[in-house]
Formats: structure tokens, C-alpha cells, sequence
């Protein structure tokens, strides 16, 4: 295994040589990329049932379809993405070139966390190959299987002068993030999150943080409560909980909750049967430490917690204090859409926030009054459905966005660009010293 600072020439060369720049090549390298997903399917499935029991059906919409989806986007829109952006002027450059040049950003560091730990790399990846950069890709070590084959697979689908992969925990990150890359990309833990941004403040890097955090769902008393519990415990058993999108918490009125837990327990039965653990439709916590921090109803053999409601939770419980990520959804009541409100406003900015009502004004309060990376009303998770949305979070969620456009734009520099004529002297003149006042005005 050549050394990190072998790597970092390796790519380095590769990137002065100016081969990731030409067109043709984005597209070579986004094709490659698809066919590894294509002729790689099955070793894809098995790697992500082997390391979160990842249902098939939700490994095909959360991880490989998103990819493809992703890479088609880029191949088709690249031309249009890459072109020039010319832009107005003014009296000065009247006669001259403006325009903003969409320049790679150089060697790039994408370090992956282990969720969804195939779409988590290749998306990211796609924005970076899509921009003209080289690349490094570090998943995570935790999402062990997935991990091991995402570095056999890569090197031999992609330019191996342009593109590595690095695998390592902690110790090798941090020694990696040693060197000076010129633009990283980070999805996990906010904690890490800092230490990345530390990092990267040695090099004074650029950086997009993909982090996580609470997210609130209201679920108002004015909202049709059948279709709301579906859509719940849909997209928070997703991945058995596993997603930094996931709801975290159900804020709502005591009358509604009684309504809605009723409404919830009877969804968890019908998708998951009498007992879920035999559900062959719920992921499974992705490791021994992690298992050991959610706990609920459990099987540690399996690493298996059942769907578990939590009601008479207080903003003192444990549970309140940090992302759950796992399968339990505690429940806190309040009065109203104002307590609500003043509820999430009080604590850290969340990647998404969900309310579940009928009524476009509440729906319009917690838009206009809140903050989060994003929203969705009346579902969770589909938001981030759309290429035409940028994903990403604000304030302890994170920063920085990607998805579709939004990916080229992240992994670009937008360089200012005028281009002058040598000619009209006359014009320029009047700023020329010595000074005339008179000039002012013009
Ligand atoms: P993590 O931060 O522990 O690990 C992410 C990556 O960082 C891994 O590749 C890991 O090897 C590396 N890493 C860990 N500790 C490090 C250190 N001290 N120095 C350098 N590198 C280090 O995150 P995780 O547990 O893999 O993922 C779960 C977290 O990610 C949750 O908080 C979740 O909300 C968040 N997440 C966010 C998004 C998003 O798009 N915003 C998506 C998925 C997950």
C-alpha cells in the first residue's frame, strides 16, 4: 500500500497534467462509475444486508437507484453545467468579456459515514468527477463489508492515477487529513465534524459538513392522523432508524398524541407483523457500540431493537439530549403551535423538520419561523428525494449543499472572469491619476 503522501503526488501529477478538465473524460469516468453499480448489484445488496440487515427494496431506493439517478443527471446536463456563465457589465467593461468559469477545485478528500455507506461515497463522487477534480474516497470502517468492497471495486472501474481509495479508522483519517487537499467533503457526527473543520483550517480547505442533529416532527391536531402514522413510522423505521433525515421526536397536543400512538402502533404491526423482529423489512443496528447506546426492546445477539414509541418523555431525559438515531421515537406534548415553535427554536438547528396538518397557515408558521438544512410537511424524507433541491444542513447540521447541480457547483470554483481589450484607452483615462473631481460624476 503506497503512503498517503505518495497518493497525494500520484493525484496531484494527475491533476496538473490537466486530464480530469477534458469533457471527455468526466463523462468516461461517470460511466465507469455506472457500470460498477450495474455489473455489481448483487455483491452491493449482500454487502449492505451484511452490515445493516439492509432490506433489498430499501438498499434499491436509498442507495443504488439515487446513484444512478445522480450519475445519469451529470452525464446528461454536464455540457450545459460546464459552460461559461456570462454575466451583465458595466459601462467600463461594456466592450469586454465577463463571464464566471466553473473551475475544479484540485485533489478532493470525500469521507463517508456508514448509514448508507454506498450512496454516501458514490454521490459525492459523482459531484466531484462531474467538476473535474481528483479524488480521494475514506468510507467508513464501520460498514465494514460495504467498505472492503468499495475499495476492491473502485480502482478497477476508475482512473487509478486519478482516483483512491483510502480505508482506515480514526488514527488513519487524521493522518491523512495531514495533508493539503483543496476541498473536502465530510458526512457524519457533528463532534467529528469539528475535527474535520480543524483540520481543514491548517490548509485553510474549503469544506462542505454533511452533518446530523434532532429533527422535530409536529404533528398538528388539524392532520388526517391514519396517513401521518404511516408516513412516520415509515420514514423513521427506514434503515431501523439509521438516517440522519429520520424524525426524532413527535411534538403534538395531548388529545392528538393518545390518537396517534394508537394510529402508529397499528402501522408498526401492519408493516412489520406481530413480532418485527421476524420482519424481514427492518434493518438492523449497524454495530455492538451503537446497539449498546439506542437500547430498547432487544436481541443483542442480533443487534436487533424493535420499533419503539416513547411516551411521557421530558426535555431532561437522556434521550432528548442527542441524535437517536436508532428505532425508538419518544413523544413530548405541548399546548400549542407556539410551544411547538419556541420548542425546536431553542434548541440546535436540525437537518429537517416534518409537520404533519392540513393547515397551510400552521405549515406556513414553522416555515417562516423556524430553521433547519430542510422541510418537508406532511411526509419525512422526501424532500430529499429530489435532485432539484439542494440537500444539506445549517448551523449544527452542517454546511454546504450537494445533490444533482447543487454537487458540480460544491466541487467547483467559481472563478470571476474578465477578459479586457488592450484597446479604447480613452476610456479608461478618467481613473487614471493625476485625479479630476470633475470626473466623479460621470
Ligand atoms: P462519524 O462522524 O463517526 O464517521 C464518519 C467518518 O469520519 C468515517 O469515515 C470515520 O472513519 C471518520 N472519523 C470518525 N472519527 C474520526 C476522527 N476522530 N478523525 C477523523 N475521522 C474520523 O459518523 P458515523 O457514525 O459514521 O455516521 C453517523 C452520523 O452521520 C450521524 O450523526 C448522522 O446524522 C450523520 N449523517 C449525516 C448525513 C447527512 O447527509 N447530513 C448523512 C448520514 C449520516
Amino acid at each position: 500500500m503506497a503512503s498517503y503522501g505518495e497518493i497525494m503526488n500520484g493525484l496531484r501529477q494527475s491533476f496538473s497534467s490537466g486530464i480530469t478538465r477534458a469533457v471527455t473524460f468526466r463523462l468516461s469516468q461517470l460511466e465507469a462509475l455506472a457500470k460498477l453499480v450495474e455489473e455489481n448489484e448483487a455483491a452491493i445488496f449482500e454487502s449492505l444486508k451484511k452490515d445493516l440487515n439492509k432490506p433489498k427494496f430499501e438498499a434499491e431506493i436509498s442507495e443504488l437507484s439515487l446513484i444512478r439517478s445522480e450519475i445519469n443527471l451529470a452525464r446528461n446536463s454536464l455540457n450545459s453545467w460546464m459552460k461559461d456563465e456570462h454575466v451583465s457589465k458595466n459601462l467600463a467593461t461594456y466592450f469586454d468579456s465577463a463571464f464566471i468559469r466553473k473551475d475544479p477545485f484540485g485533489v478532493v478528500l470525500i469521507i463517508s459515514p456508514w448509514n448508507y455507506p454506498f450512496q454516501l461515497c458514490l454521490i459525492p463522487l459523482v459531484g466531484a468527477i462531474a467538476a473535474g477534480n481528483c479524488a480521494v474516497i475514506k468510507p467508513s470502517e464501520i460498514s465494514q463489508n460495504t467498505e472492503k468492497l468499495l475499495a476492491d471495486l473502485l480502482p478497477r472501474y476508475l482512473d487509478k492515477n486519478c482516483f483512491a481509495v483510502v480505508c482506515g479508522e480514526a488514527k488513519e483519517t487524521s493522518q491523512l487529513l495531514e495533508n493539503k487537499f483543496d476541498y473536502i467533503f465530510f458526512t457524519g457526527n457533528p463532534k467529528v465534524g469539528r475535527i474535520i473543520m480543524a483540520a481543514a483550517a491548517k490548509h485553510l480547505t474549503p469544506l462542505t459538513l454533511e452533518l446530523g442533529g434532532k429533527n422535530p416532527c409536529f404533528v398538528d391536531d388539524d392532520c388526517d392522523i391514519d396517513n401521518a402514522a404511516k408516513r412516520i413510522v415509515w420514514s423513521k423505521f427506514f434503515n431501523a432508524g439509521q438516517t440522519c433525515l429520520a424524525p426524532d421526536y413527535v411534538l403534538c397536543s395531548e388529545g392528538t398524541r393518545d390518537k396517534l400512538l394508537t394510529a402508529l402502533q397499528g402501522t408498526i404491526q401492519a408493516f412489520y407483523g406481530d413480532d418485527p423482529k421476524l420482519s424481514p423489512d427492518l434493518g438492523r443496528i449497524i454495530s455492538q457500540r451503537h446497539f449498546q447506546r439506542v437500547c430498547g426492546q432487544t436481541d443483542e445477539t442480533e443487534r436487533y431493537i424493535a420499533p419503539t414509541l416513547l411516551t411521557d418523555v421530558k426535555e431532561s431525559d437522556p434521550v432528548m439530549q442527542e441524535e437517536i438515531f436508532g428505532p425508538l421515537l419518544p413523544f413530548l406534548t405541548v399546548g400549542d403551535v407556539e410551544e411547538a415553535i419556541r420548542f425546536i427554536n431553542q434548541r440546535e438547528k436540525p437537518l429537517a423538520t416534518y409537520v404533519f396538518s392540513r393547515n397551510s397557515q400552521v405549515i406556513n408558521q414553522f416555515l417562516e419561523r423556524t430553521a433547519s438544512g430542510g422541510f418537508c410537511a406532511n411526509d419525512g424524507l422526501m424532500h430529499t428525494t429530489l435532485m432539484s433541491l439542494p440537500f444539506g444542513g445549517v448551523g449544527e447540521s452542517g454546511m454546504g449543499k450537494y445533490h444533482g447541480k447543487f454537487s458540480f457547483d460544491t466541487f467547483s470554483h467559481h472563478r470571476a472572469c474578465l477578459l479586457r481589450s488592450s484597446g479604447r484607452e480613452k476610456l479608461n483615462e478618467i481613473r487614471y491619476p493625476p485625479y479630476n473631481q470633475s470626473n466623479l460624476g460621470l
